[in-house]
């Protein structure tokens, strides 16, 4: 069977993509199966492609396995588009999900109702080890919430309010937030491309 290493070391990540592709012929490999859980990749690109490439190419070339990384954020518009690419390290290096959401919250207590939109960015990566990279992108629209709501999903989800729906994507089962979210949708762009590469 063909492999498929996910290069991410976000346990939420790892999770919708493991859902997300489970139709497909492929073994799916963690860096921690491969025994690569050491490994860091600096996140030095300006926009989420640039990260999404510069994650997937150092895997692939240090695995020799074909690789999907992902880079993703917030753009909340009252606060200029951020946290932005910064989404990971808006609260500090060391910081929990828990501080990230709580910063967020403080950054926005004045910001009115009708003034709270948002979206998540997702941009795939997927690289072989001969250097070939392919990017795909997704977006999902929605606002920042007053308080936190919902048990599921990881990181901002129980702060974000999807357009059109009402529900934080926390509170959404796992396979619906696949259907509406950045990185189902930047997924579901690549497909034909993953499976022309992989030949499956
Ligand atoms: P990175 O892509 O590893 O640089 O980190 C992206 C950061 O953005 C994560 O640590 C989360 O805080 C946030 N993020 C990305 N995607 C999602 C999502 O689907 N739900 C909630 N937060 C997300």
């Amino acid at each position: 069977m063909k492999k498929l290493l996910i290069a991410t070391h976000n346990t939420g990540k790892l999770r919708e993509y493991t859902q997300l592709l489970a139709d497909l012929e492929i073994e799916l490999l963690s860096p921690i199966d491969i025994g690569m859980d050491s490994v860091q990749v600096e996140e030095t690109g300006d926009t989420f492609e640039e990260n999404a490439r510069l994650k997937a190419l150092t895997y692939a070339q240090a695995s020799g396995l074909p690789t999907l990384a992902d880079d993703s954020g917030l753009e909340v518009d009252a606060l200029d588009g951020r946290p932005g690419v910064h989404s990971a390290r808006y609260a500090g290096p060391d910081a929990t999900d828990e501080d990230r959401r709580r910063k967020l919250l403080a950054e926005m207590r004045d910001v009115p109702p009708g003034r709270r939109s948002a979206r998540f960015r997702c941009a795939v990566a997927l690289a072989l080890p001969d250097g070939r990279v392919w990017t795909a992108d997704g977006v999902c629209e929605g606002e920042i919430a007053f308080e936190p709501r919902g048990k599921g999903g990881f990181g901002y989800d129980p702060l974000f309010i999807v357009s059109g729906d009402g529900r934080t994507m926390a509170e959404m089962a796992p396979d619906e937030k696949n259907l509406i979210s950045h990185r189902g949708r930047a997924l579901r762009a690549a497909m034909p491309l993953l499976k022309d590469v992989l030949g499956i």
